[in-house]
């Protein structure tokens, strides 16, 4: 039976993936420090035997007794809104994280899967974002803490691989959403949905015609489990969905999808918001065989019904 340790497990994507992962017969040790994270993420399979929540932060030294198969580092902020807030424990998780969970992998023997992003892009000049493209990102600007946190992470886990010949793997995700992401989270998915259910208009950011591409989070489950499976990978991969959007349209989408009119208002784009995004999945179809499935309006019925069902009292 595997082994796996997820950093950020009671956050969206990593309790997902210890959903996943215990269903796939792993022993998963969960850990976190709840900076934005959740025990209600947790609720689920929180008894299940095989499953163990260590509340801790991974910028300490990470001691997990017996074997470890493999290590999925997802503890990070990873909401504008938070990291902004939590600029330094961003790139202190990213950084000092990175390296004590690298070092636990290399002492464990253990696979290693490092959540990356599309932030490592920045504002892209090219498009759409191919893995070969280098980035385009202010070094001290408003999102830096997390996209130089993200990078300095993939040059750590890139170094270790070089120098101490370690099976790394570095998923690049792209804007995902879908149920147990946090409705106060700050993202634009669980914003617009939250203020429609409340009955106030949706807050566009600019005049809406930035693009984003979102992926529905099962798509993402499957391609992180192909990541973390598949025989042999080189450098990063590319993970979201590459079904390109504006704003201003998922905004009209998530009204006519709850059948309210509530309209919009605009706000100020925040700094460095990149104007463009969609991720080029050439390499994850090619080597993973993986390519979303969910539609956007799909995706977005189910995390809205998701939502309403939390509302009446149930977490997950
Ligand atoms: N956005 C918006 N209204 C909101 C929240 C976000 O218009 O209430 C915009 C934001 O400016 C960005 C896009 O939606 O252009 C996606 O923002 P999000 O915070 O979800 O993540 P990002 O992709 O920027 O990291």
């Amino acid at each position: 039976m595997p082994r796996s340790v997820v950093t950020g497990g009671a956050g969206f994507l990593g309790s997902h993936l210890c959903e996943r992962l215990l269903a796939e017969g792993h022993t998963v040790v969960a850990v976190d420090n709840l900076l934005t994270g959740s025990r209600d993420n947790l609720k689920a399979f929180r008894r299940d035997p095989k499953f163990m929540f260590l509340k801790q932060d991974v910028t300490e030294e990470l001691k997990i007794p017996g074997k470890v198969d493999y290590i999925l580092h997802f503890a990070s902020p990873a909401s504008p809104v938070d990291y902004a807030k939590y600029g330094i424990q961003t790139l202190k998780v990213n950084a000092l994280g990175t390296h004590k969970t690298l070092g636990l992998a290399k002492a464990k023997k253990a696979r290693y899967l490092l959540a990356s992003t599309s932030e490592v892009y920045g504002d892209p000049e090219v498009h759409p974002q191919p893995e070969t493209y280098w980035g385009h990102v202010n070094p001290i600007g408003a999102r830096s803490v997390y996209d130089e946190g993200k990078r300095f992470a993939e040059a750590l886990a890139m170094a270790y691989h070089h120098q101490h010949g370690m099976d790394v793997r570095i998923a690049r995700i792209h804007n995902t959403y879908g149920r147990s992401m946090r409705l106060d989270d700050g993202r634009v998915i669980p914003n617009f949905i939250g203020q429609a259910m409340r009955g106030e208009p949706l807050t566009v950011y600019g005049d809406g015609s930035q693009t984003r591409s979102f992926c529905y989070v099962d798509d993402l489950i499957e391609g992180i489990a192909r990541l973390l499976t598949v025989e042999r990978v080189e450098g990063p991969v590319n993970l979201g969905n590459p079904d390109e959007r504006t704003i201003a349209d998922l905004a009209a989408i998530i009204q006519r999808l709850m059948g309210k009119d509530v309209g919009i208002v605009h706000r100020p784009l925040p700094p460095d918001d990149p104007r463009v995004r969609c991720p080029d999945i050439t390499k994850a179809r090619t080597v993973l065989g993986w390519e979303p499935k969910v539609s956007l309006e799909e995706g977005l019925r189910r995390t809205i019904e998701s939502y309403k069902t939390r509302e009446k009292g149930s977490n997950r």
